[in-house]
C-alpha cells in the first residue's frame, strides 16, 4: 500500500468505510487497534514523506475514539 489509497474507493487511507470497519472488527480490542495504526503511522510517514507530520497524524488517529 505504498500510496496509502484505499484500494475499493480510491480515497486516503484509511476512508470512512475502511475506519467504520476497523473500529468494528477492534471494538473489543481498541488498545490493539491503537497500536495497528501507530505501526501503519510510522510507515506512511516513511511513504508519505512530503506529507505535514500532524495531517498524517490525524488521519490516522483522528477518527479513533
Ligand atoms: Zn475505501
Amino acid at each position: 500500500m505504498p500510496l496509502w489509497i484505499c484500494s475499493a474507493c480510491q480515497r486516503p487511507w484509511p476512508c470512512p468505510t475502511r475506519r467504520w470497519e476497523l473500529l468494528g472488527e477492534y471494538a473489543h480490542a481498541p488498545g490493539d487497534l491503537a497500536l495497528l495504526m501507530a505501526s501503519h503511522l510510522a510507515a506512511a510517514s516513511e511513504d508519505l514523506s512530503w506529507a505535514a507530520p500532524a495531517t498524517l497524524h490525524r488521519r490516522f488517529f483522528g477518527w479513533l475514539a
